[in-house]
This record gives C-alpha cells, sequence and structure tokens, in this order.
C-alpha cells in the first residue's frame, strides 16, 4: 500500500513536532481555528498520496514556476513528495508517449479519486490548433483529464480568467476551464502567478475533509480569496490619509505612500498576496513599490489598461470620469476609501503646499 503523507514526511527526516507544527500552519492558512490541526495531522496520518494531473495548456509555465516555490519546508515537502504528480509535462522524466500512457493509466486506475490541476486557457478557434499535446486539442485533453477526477483546480489566472490569452481580440477564442468543464466541481486559484501556498492549502483541505474548501460566489476558496489586496495592504494608511505617490521614483514612493494614482487595482482587487506574500513572507509586489494589476479579477487584461493610470471603478458605486469629483459627492458613504481619496485630492493644492514646505525645510530632510 502507499505510504501515507506523514510516513513520507518521517522517511525525510521531519520530527513529529515539526509535523504538528505544519499542521497548525495549514489549519490558520486554511482559515480555520488551531484546533483543527489535530484533524489535519489525522489525515495526513492515515490518508495515501493523492494521485495528481497538472495540465499545461495555453499558458507561459509562471504558475508551475511559483507552484515549486514554496517556502515553508513540510509544504514544499507536501508538493513534490506528499501528492503523487503522476503528470507534468516540465517535471516528467517521460516524455511523448510514454508520459501521455502514464496519463490515461491514472484516469483509468484511479476513477473519482484523482485531481487535475490545469494551468492554462483554452483555445478553441479554428478546431483548438492553437495548443495540441501529442496530436490532440487542449479541450479535448482536459475532457478526457477530468472526466472521472475528483475536481478540478484551475490555476493560475489563464485558467480562471484566461488572462493575456484572453486580451482583446483573443485571437485563439481562449475560454476559462469551467466554461470546459461542467461534469466536475471546478476550484478557481487565480493570479498571475498565484501563491504556492494557496494551491498546497487547497490541496490539504481536499485530503482533510474529503470535500472541495467553501468557494466564494465566484467559485475561489474563500480563505484566500475573501479579501482585497486594499484592506491588508501596508500602504494602507497612506491611501486613508490621502498621501499617494505622483509618479515613480517621487519622494512618495521612497517612503511607502498608496500606489492608487500610479495605477494600483489593490481596491478591487480579491486575493491574499499582502498576507501570504512569496518567497517564505519576504515580499509582494505592492511592498516592493509596484501597483496591484488585479491579475485575479476577470478580464483584467481588457479593463484595467492602461495599467500605469488610477482606476475609477469600485464597487458598490457608479464611478464617472472623475474620481476627484466623486470622491467628494460619497463622503460619508459606504466607499469610505474613494471618498478619502476624492477629499484629499479636493484640496491637494492646500496639502501639497504644506507638504513640499515640510519637504523643503532641511531639518526635515530624509
Ligand atoms: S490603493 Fe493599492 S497601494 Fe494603495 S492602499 Fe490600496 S492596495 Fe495599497
Ligand atoms: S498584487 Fe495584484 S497583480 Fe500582483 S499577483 Fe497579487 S493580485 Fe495579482
Amino acid at each position: 500500500m502507499a505510504d501515507t503523507y506523514y510516513e513520507i514526511l518521517k522517511k525525510r527526516g521531519f520530527t513529529r513536532d515539526e509535523f504538528l507544527k505544519g499542521c497548525t500552519t495549514l489549519a490558520l492558512m486554511l482559515g480555520l481555528d488551531y484546533s483543527f490541526a489535530p484533524k489535519i495531522a489525522k489525515a495526513l496520518e492515515t490518508q495515501p498520496r493523492m494521485p495528481v494531473i497538472y495540465l499545461n495548456l495555453q499558458e507561459c509555465t509562471c504558475c508551475l514556476e511559483s507552484f515549486i516555490r514554496s517556502a515553508h519546508p513540510m509544504m514544499e515537502d507536501l508538493l513534490f513528495n506528499m501528492i503523487s504528480l503522476e503528470y507534468q509535462e516540465t517535471l516528467s522524466v517521460a516524455a511523448g508517449d510514454a508520459v501521455e500512457q502514464a496519463r490515461r493509466d491514472v484516469i483509468r486506475d484511479y476513477p473519482g479519486q484523482y485531481l487535475v490541476i490545469v494551468e492554462g486557457s483554452i483555445p478553441v478557434a479554428d478546431g483548438g490548433i492553437y495548443t495540441t499535446i501529442g496530436g490532440h486539442s487542449a479541450e479535448d485533453i482536459l475532457l478526457e483529464t477530468a472526466r472521472d477526477a475528483i475536481a478540478v483546480i484551475a490555476f493560475g489566472s489563464c485558467a480562471t480568467n484566461t488572462c493575456v490569452q484572453g486580451a482583446y481580440p483573443n485571437p485563439t477564442d481562449a475560454r476559462r476551464v469551467r466554461e470546459i468543464v461542467r461534469n466536475v466541481p471546478v476550484i478557481d486559484v487565480p493570479g498571475c502567478p498565484p501563491i504556492a501556498e494557496v494551491i498546497t492549502g487547497t490541496i490539504v483541505h481536499i485530503l482533510t475533509f474529503g470535500t472541495i474548501p467553501e468557494l466564494t460566489n465566484l467559485g475561489r476558496p474563500k480563505a484566500f480569496y475573501n479579501h482585497r489586496i486594499h484592506d491588508t495592504c501596508q500602504r494602507r494608511a497612506f491611501f486613508d490619509a490621502g498621501m499617494f505617490v505622483e509618479k515613480f521614483d517621487d519622494y512618495g514612493h521612497k517612503h511607502g505612500w498608496c500606489l492608487y494614482k500610479v495605477g494600483c487595482k489593490g481596491p478591487t482587487t480579491y486575493n491574499a498576496c499582502g498576507v501570504i506574500q512569496w518567497n517564505n513572507g519576504v515580499s509582494w509586489p505592492v511592498q516592493s513599490g509596484h501597483p496591484c494589476m488585479g491579475c485575479s479579477e476577470d478580464n483584467w487584461y481588457n479593463d484595467h489598461t492602461p495599467f500605469y493610470e488610477r482606476y475609477q471603478r469600485f464597487p458598490g458605486a457608479t464611478v464617472p470620469r472623475d474620481p476627484d469629483r466623486v470622491g467628494m459627492a460619497v463622503t460619508g458613504a459606504t466607499v469610505v476609501g474613494v471618498a478619502a481619496h476624492g477629499v484629499a485630492t479636493a484640496v491637494k493644492k492646500g496639502k501639497e503646499k504644506k507638504k513640499s514646505e515640510f519637504h523643503n525645510n532641511p531639518e526635515n530632510k530624509a
């Protein structure tokens, strides 16, 4: 019988303490109380490895790059040793007919027991000729592979919202995974790329509870996609104070002010980038000085351009072309952030005069 996750961890030198700590981390990542840690531990101690087929369709492989870079050592082990990754074009040793046969063997031998991860959109124009593997179109491969899966994880923005391939005029007629797969649950894990820990957490949830995680109304795991980038951003205090970067490399940019005016889409983007971050929590785009592009949102590649201009559409408000005037109009209403910005911008001249006086004072130089 196949080793359980815990047995493999033991063989790899993890102590029981490290294992239990890892289970607690996973519980918290999944948005659960730490008291769920024993349940996760039990599942990892008793469940055999789950076969996983990872398909690369119309994409650039950046999601896989993220997938293999989980920072937590136990989670990295989970990805590479705990799941049984039966098919992955880039990582598989086998190639050609042999690896395609391995995929079909999983479908035949583990009906209803394997998980499918899909990276990339599905081009359906011209009979699907824009992505074929072994002479078969991406659509045919996906339909064949998903047929008897427990669930399909659409991993990354290409798979969940078609990303750059879907940009107008969408020449390959790129489709989302959930537009093609209808007979099994589809879990959307958007991001360009998504954070590795998000997919680890999603897989662990399926293993632990035998069900797919609770999803948002857009079909994304709630534990990771229930909050806006804006809600957990370390620059948020500057947004509320009306202190904005006006152009890259200015004083505000160098001092961590809000990036809204140089195109940040954080107020309308739901993702966990600011909480989990990349590379063991070292940083994430907004912390590093780049505005959030809103890559996890539907149709972002068309809707969010030009990327480096301020965004005028906020949920729950009909925003005309001049956000400054909107801010004035909705002061005190529900879109508090926009209102704060509008008011701040309306009094911009006076404020900037004060800032300029402040910055020009030699005693205040950084
Ligand atoms: S607009 Fe962007 S940079 Fe500013 S607080 Fe929101 S998420 Fe952070
Ligand atoms: S910060 Fe924004 S653009 Fe960057 S990965 Fe996260 S959601 Fe996507």
